[in-house]
């Protein structure tokens, strides 16, 4: 029996939206609609792009009070319940509207009421007359048409990524090879990188790495979290590629590679092209255009794409056939999202990978302490790497230079100075580390103190001399660099301390033969910038490498032999309890860059406090000892990960309103009866940011059950305080600092 037609049967529908209220919103339609469609409503006075979440048929809503859709977008594949799910449980967990966490983990062009267009890409073959054409018949001169037409004669088919590879300048040779009538093109919906230089050449795994993939493969089917520690070369990465080749079996199965911020990215792209061709690879990140973004989403959710690496967001990307997860660098701070929903990547990562029911790899040289807490009680399988793969390569020579004995020449060490002499008679690079971009620190009164502050924020303008001019690096003031002291009238300002300009300038100045390059924020801005730098120093016309934790991670040069670690001590001593964590993080990095080919390499670190236990560790490269008595610290301070935290931020033109708010979460905090720890509202330690004043609230409990319980009752009550919507504020679940 068929239902009989109701020909205007009206269809009630919830609709998640981009507004910063809790719940769904009720909307009519006529027409029937699919759970995970977008539909653009009206809100207010305003139209807004929806996703339908549920179906109902009755609302609360008065039915002369309900509105109706505005427009659908019925030939867009919908979004699947794992998608809805999966970020139900965050905007739970993390304290954040359901309706906005939803809309911001879509790509931009999903979020806005004009139809998406996504970009479109095609390959190229040549058609039977270009296959019988001789390339004699190309002028010499027209060096790209040729150079394509040879490459499309021995590949078959390229696509645009791979002609991109042969020359920038591909678009007009193919043109003219179409004016010919030899081409014949399709457009193309998977596989879009370059696979030019695949490679079939396997590496014999060593014996640690056969058991890292066994092991992880015997739980194919299972949720189970493994942390594979092995530091920077010890063969991570290609641990990766077998399980990638194993576990991808059907040819529905999908991975997610989760990799922290871009720098990292093209590196490893390029090395999973190579060694993965069988398997179409998108990747999912901010330097991709919005277009290309949403392409490659799009691929990902409908399954085209086997292979997805993306930075923190792409961990939400719907993916129908997910079958593994890794988790590069899993300790890296880039995975925790620091405004709207204040997520943490990895920890996502797990949710999903536990609601799925499938193995997940996190791999570091220097797992976070949260990590390392979980595989050293068994919650995480452990497998380590101890070797470097490629054997002839040694461990580098960590040192310290005590600052506070010897004579120091503009921030540099006798030592130092003459480790990197030797590196230029033997004709070998050297990278100095230095973790602050600019000329110095700080603008100094040698008469009366006075530093130069920064008028928005509690912190000091940095000088950037060559751009004349000051900078805060926390909220981008410029000013011109002041000539007299403000405050008793003296002219004899100094920049004082180092920072990467500076260091260019004194090197070039001392050891004028040499080659110096700096790579740091503000010397990579222009697009490419980066890759172009990165590869003269492969190319060895690079002696000296200056540079800041940009450099630390992701680059293998085996030319390079020396590390320089310059002004580290203010870490050693830091007032947030997980600088030293990062600093020993940090160190391991830039200390993994040195002597990675058959060439020892050697760290100098110039330190105040050489006998510090960070240094001693780093010396032996003990990551678990060093670990161990982190540990012992955040167990007796009751410190992740040995309790949970959860913080109140708020901030204001000026404190009192940020005080009355976060006192009243305290008292209706006690006032729940919590078993979690109230603190009392404090400042931070950066007090002004922006020119806002800033205050917050700290929470501790045994569990994050704990925190979850008072959070969610309290929430409510804060959205609803008359100051919610005057002053700002934020919850953040396992915040990373405060
Ligand atoms: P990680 O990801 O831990 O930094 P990689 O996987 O990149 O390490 O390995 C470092 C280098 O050693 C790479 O050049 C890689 O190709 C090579 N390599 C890795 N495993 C082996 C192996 N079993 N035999 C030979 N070379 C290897
Ligand atoms: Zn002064
Ligand atoms: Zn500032």
């Amino acid at each position: 029996m068929t239902e009989p037609r109701q020909a205007h049967r009206l269809h009630i529908l919830k609709v998640a939206l981009d507004v910063p209220l809790d719940g769904v919103f009720d909307y009519l339609s006529e027409a029937p609609v699919q759970i995970g469609q977008r539909v653009v409503v009206p809100f207010g006075p305003r139209r807004q792009v929806g996703i339908v979440v549920d179906l109902a048929d009755a609302s609360d809503v008065a039915p002369a009070k309900l509105k109706s859709i505005i427009q659908y977008f019925d030939q867009e594949p919908v979004l699947d319940g794992e998608f809805f799910s999966l970020l139900k449980f965050c905007a739970d967990y993390y304290q954040y509207p359901y309706g906005q966490a939803l809309l911001s983990a879509l790509p931009a062009r999903l979020r806005q009421t004009e139809p998406a267009r996504a970009r479109q890409q095609f390959c190229y073959w040549l058609n039977s007359a270009g296959q019988a054409a001789d390339i004699s018949a190309i002028p010499v001169r027209q060096a790209v048409q040729r150079r394509i037409f040879a490459a499309l004669r021995a590949h078959g088919r390229l696509n645009e990524a791979e002609l991109a590879e042969l020359s920038p300048g591909w678009r007009k040779g193919l043109a003219a090879l179409r004016e010919r009538g030899w081409i014949e093109e399709e457009q193309v919906y998977a596989g879009l990188g370059s696979t030019l230089h695949a490679s079939s050449v396997q590496p014999e795994l060593n014996e640690e790495q056969v058991l890292a993939v066994q092991s992880i493969l015997q739980y194919r089917d299972t949720f189970r979290p493994w942390l594979l520690h092995g530091i920077t070369g010890s063969g991570k990465t290609e641990v990766y590629i077998r399980l990638l080749q194993a576990v991808l079996e059907g040819n529905q199965d999908q991975a997610l590679v989760l990799v922290p911020e871009i720098n990292l990215t093209p590196q490893l792209e390029a090395r999973f092209r190579t060694r993965l061709p069988q398997f179409p690879l998108v990747t999912l990140h901010s330097n991709l255009s919005e277009s290309e973004r949403l392409q490659n989403w799009r691929l990902a959710q409908t399954g085209a794409a086997r292979i997805v690496i993306g930075t923190r967001l792409s961990v939400f990307t719907p993916l129908p056939g997910l079958k593994f997860m890794i988790v590069d660098e899993e300790h890296d701070t880039s995975y925790k999202q620091q405004d709207g929903m204040r997520y943490h990547a990895r920890d996502v990562a797990l949710v999903r990978a536990q609601r799925r029911n499938i193995p997940i790899v996190l791999g570091s040289a220097t797992p976070a302490l949260e990590t390392w807490h979980n595989a050293r009680n068994g919650r995480y399988g452990l497998l380590t790497l101890q070797q470097r793969a490629v054997s002839q390569s040694q461990l580098p020579q960590v040192n310290c230079v005590d600052v506070s004995r010897v004579q120091m020449q503009e921030g540099l060490s006798p030592q130092l100075l003459k480790a990197l002499k030797v590196r230029l008679e033997r004709g070998e690079q050297s990278l100095l580390f230095i973790n602050r971009r600019g000329y110095a620190p700080v603008l100094l009164c040698n008469a009366c103190h006075w530093i130069a502050p920064c008028m928005r924020c509690s912190s000091r303008l940095v000088v950037h001399l060559r751009q004349g001019f000051l900078r805060c690096h926390h909220c981008g003031h410029e000013q011109n660099i002041v000539r007299q002291c403000p405050s008793c009238g003296n002219a004899d300002l100094h920049p004082t301390g180092n920072g990467t300009q500076r260091l260019e300038e004194t090197l070039t100045r001392l050891l004028p033969e040499a080659r110096v390059l700096r790579v740091d924020r503000d010397s990579t801005r222009r697009k490419h910038a980066l890759s172009e730098m990165l590869s003269a120093v492969h190319v060895g016309e690079v002696d000296i490498l200056v540079g800041t934790q940009m450099l630390a991670k992701g680059h293998d040069f085996p030319n390079l032999t020396l590390v320089g670690v310059l002004d580290t001590d203010s870490a050693l001593f830091s007032p947030d309890f997980r600088a030293a964590e990062r600093l020993f993080a940090q160190l391991m990095q830039v200390a993994g860059r040195a002597g990675r080919a058959d060439k020892p390499g050697e760290v100098l670190i110039q330190t105040s406090f050489p006998e510090h236990q960070l240094f001693n560790a780093l010396r032996v490269q003990d990551f678990a000892a060093y670990a161990a008595s982190l540990l012992q610290e955040r167990e007796v301070a009751q410190f992740p990960p040995c309790e949970f935290l959860a913080l109140i931020k708020a901030e204001a033109n000026e404190y009192g309103p940020v005080q009355r708010f976060l006192q009243f979460a305290a008292d209706s905090a006690r006032a729940l009866g919590t078993d979690a720890l109230v603190y009392d509202p404090v400042r931070p330690q950066m007090e002004r940011l922006k020119g806002m004043e800033r205050g917050q609230l700290l929470f501790q409990a045994a569990t994050r059950q704990t925190l979850q319980i008072v959070l969610r009752q309290l929430t409510p009550q804060l959205r609803a305080h008359p100051l919610s919507n005057k002053i700002r504020w934020a919850v953040d679940v396992d915040p990373q600092e405060f």
